[in-house]
């Protein structure tokens, strides 16, 4: 025997109004970001939308019609915002957070319930709503399944089967109303019928409602925790990597070079008498010198090289497949850079610095290859700052970590 209407989707409504409660609670969580608002406040309102959704099944009317689609199509257009910065082509980014797209489609609904006879006029809203709300799921759909997929994670795929929810949902939706006998209101059948398949776009609306919550909260999650592996590896005044970091790619480029058998260079950078801009002018004046020279570093370098900050004033950069001439080039060119930052107008000048550059010997061991390499290219730079800083010194090609007297003429580029 089949329950009476309303005992039928009484069940439904309650879920509808725990994923409302969830969302609402997801949505004031703390530490939360205003990418996690987005989403949670798009499934309150798609919550909401589905409760609305169900008393139009039981009660049919213009009005509970037209605000179950307007909510349903306010929660999908702000669930592409969190895909997409502009996730529809033909619409300029909302101004001041102003949901342009839900106002245009309530405004229409709006014109289409006063303009028709009642059960013609519910029929043609139910149609349209289903439509627009159809082709905005199988946007998120297509925006999921497009540049993202390289990266999905669990949480994405959570997110791509909410979409398809979604999307059957309003096509079941959609095909049920054009079914239906357009001189009664729209959903009336339904309700009368009150079995599964009345139920399954509702049904399949709340599979994308949950799926669509765990699927972003793992997105976040995940998202979380990248930010936070990432900013690890960082140095936090100039946002290179850190020494650890460095350490860790430089083991992995070594590698790479010797089973490519392609040239590797390594570039250590010392800013000259910088002690000096911290007597005169202050530590806090060193530290906005020190942001200065890292964004010189790391402008003048290639999107290949990996740029770090390893101690103090003291910078290195990883060239790969990068000859010891092509260095050298390099290295007058950050030198260069660096030549025109003013120092702070206590010290007046320029800032400098000494550069030294080795290209790394192929080696089985990359930890050897590695070590080898900095120890080369730091005794190139003491040779630079002997010199007279403010120079380029290159390692000579035999030299080794170990040797007592490792340079030579010939070896010695200087730029100053
Ligand atoms: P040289 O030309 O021989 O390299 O001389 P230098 O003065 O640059 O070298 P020295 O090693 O004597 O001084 C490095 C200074 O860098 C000493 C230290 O106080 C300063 N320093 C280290 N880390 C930081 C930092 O994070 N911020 C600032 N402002 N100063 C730092
Ligand atoms: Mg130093
Ligand atoms: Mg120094």
């Amino acid at each position: 025997m089949l329950p009476d209407s309303g005992t039928a989707y009484l069940p439904l409504l309650a879920l509808f109004a725990s994923t409302l409660g969830l969302s609402l609670g997801l949505r004031r969580r703390p530490g939360h970001s205003t990418g996690d608002r987005g989403w949670a406040g798009a499934h309150a309102l798609a919550s909401l939308g589905g409760m609305v959704m169900v008393i139009c099944a039981l009660t049919p009317s213009v009005l509970t019609i037209v605000a179950a689609h307007a909510l349903g199509l306010a929660a999908q257009l702000r669930l592409l915002k969190t895909l997409s910065p502009s996730p529809l082509r033909w619409a300029k980014p909302a101004r001041r957070g102003l949901p342009v797209g839900a106002v245009a489609a309530v405004l229409l609904f709006a014109v289409l319930a006063v303009s028709g006879e009642p059960a013609g006029a519910g029929h043609l809203l139910a149609v349209l709503g289903h439509s627009a709300t159809a082709a905005l799921a199988w946007r998120a759909l297509w925006l999921l399944t497009g540049e993202r997929r390289a990266r999905a994670g669990f949480g994405h795929s959570l997110v791509a089967v909410a979409s398809c929810a979604q999307l059957c949902a309003q096509c079941l939706f959609l095909a049920m109303t054009l079914a239906a006998d357009s001189s009664l209101p729209p959903y009336a059948s339904a309700a009368d019928a009150a079995g599964l398949l009345a139920q399954a776009p509702l049904l399949l609306m709340l599979i994308a409602l949950l799926s669509g919550m765990v699927g972003h909260a793992l997105l976040c999650a995940e998202r979380l925790v990248a930010e936070q592996v990432a900013r690890a590896r960082l140095d936090p005044l100039t946002g290179l990597l850190h020494r650890g970091a460095l350490e860790d790619a430089a083991l992995s480029l070594a590698a790479r070079a010797a089973d490519d058998a392609t040239p590797f260079c390594c570039l250590v950078i010392d800013v000259d008498r910088f002690k000096r801009i911290n007597d005169g002018a202050g530590h806090l004046a060193g530290d906005a010198v020190l942001r200065r020279v890292a964004d010189a570093v790391r402008r003048a370098s290639r999107t290949t090289d990996v740029a770090a900050r390893f101690g103090g004033e003291e910078f290195c950069l990883l060239c790969p497949r990068t000859t010891a001439e092509e260095a050298q080039v390099l290295a007058e060119r950050i030198r260069a850079r660096i030549a025109s930052i003013a120092l702070p107008a206590e010290l007046g000048g320029h800032a400098s610095v000494s550069i030294g550059i080795a290209q790394a010997r192929p080696h089985r061991d990359a930890r050897q290859a590695w070590e080898q390499l900095f120890a080369q290219a730091d005794r190139a730079l003491y040779r630079a700052k002997r010199d007279g800083r403010n120079r380029v010194v290159s390692a000579c090609a035999d030299d080794t970590a170990t040797s007592a007297e490792p340079w030579s003429a010939a070896c010695i580029a200087a730029g100053g």
